[in-house]
């Protein structure tokens, strides 16, 4: 789906779809050195990183597996609580595994450091997270994000996964919501 299907529904792409792609290949590179002669498990966290594992498990030259969870964070309005249910847990036991969870985006980090603590309580031998975009609130929890696609404003932003009502997951690139859509 291209900007030109969608109007005036994204005020600005903040990210391009080159500029996603060469992230990945840039990450996946250091992924693999990082992990050599380890058997990587990648956490896909639901829907939001259905575009991001995609693109990071092709472009990784190591033998990976990949599993699904799906979260669901409990707060007022737009913002999480750190409150977690588990919508879809993994399909395997993940003792000993070297985990890295992919995710779409850390906002406020509390879902992705409820859900670190989670795997690393079922004995995982590590648990590391990428984002491919990290919000400035983020700074404020602890949660140590391994790697960090890019760094952007505040603002409400969907497209590669990430979605307003379960729109625009389609678009190739990520870009700012127009606020007539959501006001
Ligand atoms: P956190 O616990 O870090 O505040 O919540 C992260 C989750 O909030 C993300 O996985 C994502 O589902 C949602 N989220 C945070 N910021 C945005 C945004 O700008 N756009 C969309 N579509 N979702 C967001």
């Amino acid at each position: 789906m291209d900007l030109s299907a969608i109007g005036n529904d994204v005020e600005r792409v903040i990210v391009s779809e080159e500029d996603l792609h060469a992230k990945i290949k840039e990450m996946a590179a250091q992924i693999d050195i990082d992990y050599a002669g380890r058997d990587l498990l990648l956490v896909g966290v639901l829907k939001g990183a259905v575009m991001a594992m995609a693109d990071l498990a092709r472009a990784l030259q190591s033998h990976i597996e990949m599993d699904w969870m799906a979260v669901s964070s409990y707060g007022s309005g737009t913002k999480s609580s750190g409150v977690v249910r588990i919508l879809k847990d993994l399909d395997r036991d993940i003792t000993g595994r070297e985990v890295l969870i992919v995710e779409d985006i850390v906002d406020s980090g509390l879902t992705l450091s409820w859900l670190k603590a989670n795997l690393e309580s079922r004995g995982a031998k590590s648990v590391e997270i990428l984002a491919i975009l990290r919000k400035p609130d983020a700074a404020k929890v602890e949660v140590p994000v391994k790697y960090v696609g890019f760094e952007i404003p505040s603002d409400f932003v969907v497209g590669y996964g990430l979605d307003y009502n379960e729109k625009y997951r389609n678009l190739p690139f990520i870009g700012v919501l127009s606020k007539h859509i959501y006001s």
